[in-house]
């Protein structure tokens, strides 16, 4: 079985979550507490959004999040009376703001240059009330098959959402398998459910180069491309 598709995530994969820290200081400083109370209770906010799919299949907004449920739960959590909406979902991936993987990208071109049909696989959100501003950028021209939760409606790990993947990337190149797909993904949930679809997960970590080498390593063994690249 070669390897005919890749399929990325986008946050913790194409983009670095090495300046989330830095954003959730920024919060707790909005917030008026210290950021070692920030880290040590911010938890108890997140688990109360755990089933909540509004976000991320795009029927509300972050601003509306941030300025009703969100505001809410973070004023209960941390004993505060903030009436206006603490901002820091659209900062991530603000222009000027934003980190890549650079190492992602670059995989991303050289496994197209070599054949292999591409795709962007994303939970994300509208930014602004008037749904305009981007929270996924990246060129969209590096993929064949681009699905994004907030336009879909539904989410990873959602196996509908695979199988609207999929049948992308197989418009693309209609020969492939489920087999015959890596993806990648920094959530172990999003990779147990795409090995569940059929498709070979290759979990990301702390370092993505870890996880391109053994996408190499699969790869090599079973495809005969000549994938050279900086790692
Ligand atoms: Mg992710």
């Amino acid at each position: 079985m070669v390897i005919k598709g890749a399929v990325f995530d986008f946050g913790g994969v194409i983009m670095s979550y090495g300046a989330i820290k830095d954003l959730f200081i920024d919060l707790a400083h909005q917030l008026g507490v210290e950021p070692k109370v920030f880290f040590e209770k911010r938890k108890e906010v997140w688990d109360l959004f755990a089933e909540d799919k509004r976000l991320m299949c795009g029927q509300i907004s972050a601003e509306e999040f941030e300025e009703g449920d969100f505001l809410k739960a973070i004023n209960t959590v941390f004993g505060k009376n903030h009436t206006e909406p603490l901002r820091w979902l659209g900062k991530l991936t603000a222009p000027g703001f934003i980190q890549y993987n650079e190492i992602m990208l670059t995989f991303i071109k050289t496994l197209r240059e070599n054949g292999v049909k591409t795709g962007l696989l994303t939970n994300n959100f509208f930014i602004d009330k008037e749904r305009k501003l981007e929270s996924t950028p990246v060129d969209r021209a590096l993929f064949d098959a681009v699905v994004e939760s907030r336009l879909e409606g539904i989410e990873k790990p959602d196996q509908k959402i695979y199988e609207l993947c999929h049948s992308r990337v197989v418009a693309a190149a209609p020969e492939i398998e489920r087999s015959e797909v890596i993806f990648f993904d920094d959530m172990e949930t999003n990779c147990e459910a795409a090995n569940e679809f059929g498709w070979r997960a290759i979990h990301v970590g702390k370092d993505p180069k870890e996880a391109i080498l053994q996408a190499i390593e699969l790869i090599r063994h079973e495809n005969d491309l000549h994938l050279e690249i900086e790692t």
